[in-house]
């Protein structure tokens, strides 16, 4: 193996009809530098940019994933920098006459004898961890519910081994919200169904303020805990600390009123034990975050050979982050397995485009300045490497922002790509499982479900050997397949669901915030 410095210069081409390519090498490549083929480098080229592969004139289409990521704005001869600042982008594709459940891609043979150790719930559904979940009805009973989790951490947790954690769902929805909205139930079904993730075992219990807006029984209304049903509880029999009723008297007999009830809760999920479950009980949101050229090179690939394996084992795979599918639409409408998938999947898109609209923005607004720096040159580039995270099959289902899965298979969940909101409505859609790629670098964890880190280039596998679970990087530089890193990943799965390791997000207790999604009015 050649060290980083001395490979030989390096071009990663995605399809024969592209015609610009992104510099491998770590560090970049000098202008003047040759490659085998005879292309000869006119510009410094960053590592990860483009370089064209042809003598390109002003107006030309700049092709890559074989799709069109935009305009020469002058000459580009052979050997240039093809970067932001020398391109037009493309318009976004119409929502009108898309192809639609057109494509049939071959059957996947099912993938047969995979198994984790999980906790059965009683609505079927299964948990990688077993944690006790303290939902709030507002914001205002964060301060208290914070100070109680740190006491039963230290003071009950030890005497219930089995159980994992003790999470706060903090957030800010509650009051000064326009509660009645119709895109109010965006943020309410959020959170309704954040409690019922599969990893809190159907223990739902709430603290709220007494006076707010979201009131605990609109926020969980008899009948949705289907595990309360289970133990023999009537179904309206919330479990509800209200700080302001007339019992409590000073702070500490909150914090008291708090505890009892949580203990309750722990006695039971310590009796939860993990039993042997096929890999179909698996529910992996996928997301990526800090995305550089590399994401759709060697992370996001390599997850989206992860998700066929899934899906041929009969597991559940969300995708996500509206505005970085956008501009792929009609790979995924006609890869839809039916038309109302595909019909579902459009009015997901409209109902993003009118909402960025309101905001007089578009799609074009979702890249950052490290996603720039990393290679990507606009939305339509970045959106061609994250689509490919959802594999091959076809798409069987699609969520609104904050629904519930209702079945297994490849799903679209329609998220912004924000990776906290994208990862709080993955939780309420039930995952048990988070996959994140990253190429500039993310710390991202959550508490209520395992975060695996995949990087897409070795130098940040290697900088941050503490905090990236999976190199995809590896595959750039030639030492692994797309499916190897592939089936690494679905194994890794496998034993994280399990608890058999934990990913370092969950060994550094990285924790980021759930942020809802409220696209409703604040008052
Ligand atoms: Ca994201």
């Amino acid at each position: 193996m050649a060290d980083a410095n001395t490979r030989p210069p390096l071009y990663i081409r995605i399809h024969a009809a592209d015609n610009v390519a992104i510099v491998a090498n770590d560090g970049g490549l000098k202008a003047g530098t040759a490659f085998d083929d005879g292309l000869v480098l006119v510009d410094t080229v960053p590592q990860g940019h483009k370089v064209a592969l042809v003598d390109l004139a002003e107006g030309d289409a700049i092709r890559r994933y074989n799709v069109v990521i935009g305009y020469a704005l002058k000459a580009l001869p052979r050997g240039s920098w093809v970067h932001e600042r020398v391109m037009r982008m493309p318009v976004a594709p119409e929502l009108d006459g898309l192809p639609i459940a057109t494509v049939k891609p071959p059957a996947l043979p099912p993938l047969e004898g995979y198994t984790f150790e999980g906790y059965r719930n009683a609505d079927g559904s299964v948990g990688t961890r077993n944690i006790l979940a303290i939902t709030q009805t507002v914001q205002c009973v964060a301060g208290v519910t914070e100070f109680a989790v740190q006491r039963i951490k230290a003071e009950l947790l030890p005497k219930y081994p089995n159980v994992d954690d003790v999470v706060a769902l903090e957030h800010s929805y509650g009051c000064g919200v326009a509660i009645d909205a119709p895109d109010a139930i965006v943020p309410i079904r959020t959170l309704r169904n954040i409690s019922l993730n599969p990893n809190f075992g159907g223990e739902v219990m709430v603290v709220s303020l007494g006076c707010e807006k979201l009131q605990p029984e609109r926020l969980l209304p008899p009948g949705t805990i289907p595990i309360a049903d289970q133990r023999g509880a009537p179904a309206d029999d919330l479990d509800v600390v209200c700080l302001q009723d007339d019992a409590h008297v000073g702070f500490m007999s909150m914090i008291d009123s708090v505890m009892r009830q949580a203990e309750t809760h722990l006695t039971r999920l310590n009796k939860r034990r993990r039993e042997t479950v096929p890999a179909s009980e698996l529910v992996v949101g996928v997301q990526c975050g800090g995305s550089d050229a590399f994401s759709g090179v060697t992370a996001n690939p390599a997850v989206g050979f992860c998700t066929d394996l899934l899906v041929r084992a009969g597991a559940t795979v969300m995708f996500s982050e509206v505005t970085e599918v956008r501009d792929g639409i009609d790979q995924l409408t006609s890869r839809a397995a039916t038309p109302e998938v595909a019909d579902a999947m459009i009015r997901e898109m409209a109902w993003y485009d009118a909402y960025l609209d309101k905001g007089r923005v578009d799609r074009s607004a979702n890249t950052t300045p490290g996603n720039k720096k990393g290679g990507l040159s606009n939305i339509v580039e970045k959106a061609m490497g994250s689509i490919v995270k959802s594999g091959s099959a076809p798409i069987t289902g699609v969520l609104a922002p904050g629904e519930k899965l209702a079945h297994k298979g490849l799903i679209y969940a329609a998220t912004p790509a924000s990776d906290f909101i994208c990862g709080t409505l993955q939780l309420a859609a039930g995952m048990n499982l988070h996959v994140f790629t990253t190429g500039r670098g993310t710390p991202y964890g959550l508490a209520e479900v395992p975060v695996i880190k995949v990087a897409t280039r070795s130098d940040l596998a290697r900088r941050w050997h503490d905090l990236m679970d999976v190199n995809a990087g590896r595959i750039a530089d030639g030492e692994a397949s797309i499916e190897d890193i592939g089936w690494e990943m679905f194994r890794l799965m496998l034993d994280v669901a399990s608890g058999r390791k934990k990913t370092w997000a969950e060994h550094w207790k990285l924790h980021n915030a759930l942020v809802l999604f409220n696209p409703a009015p604040v008052t």
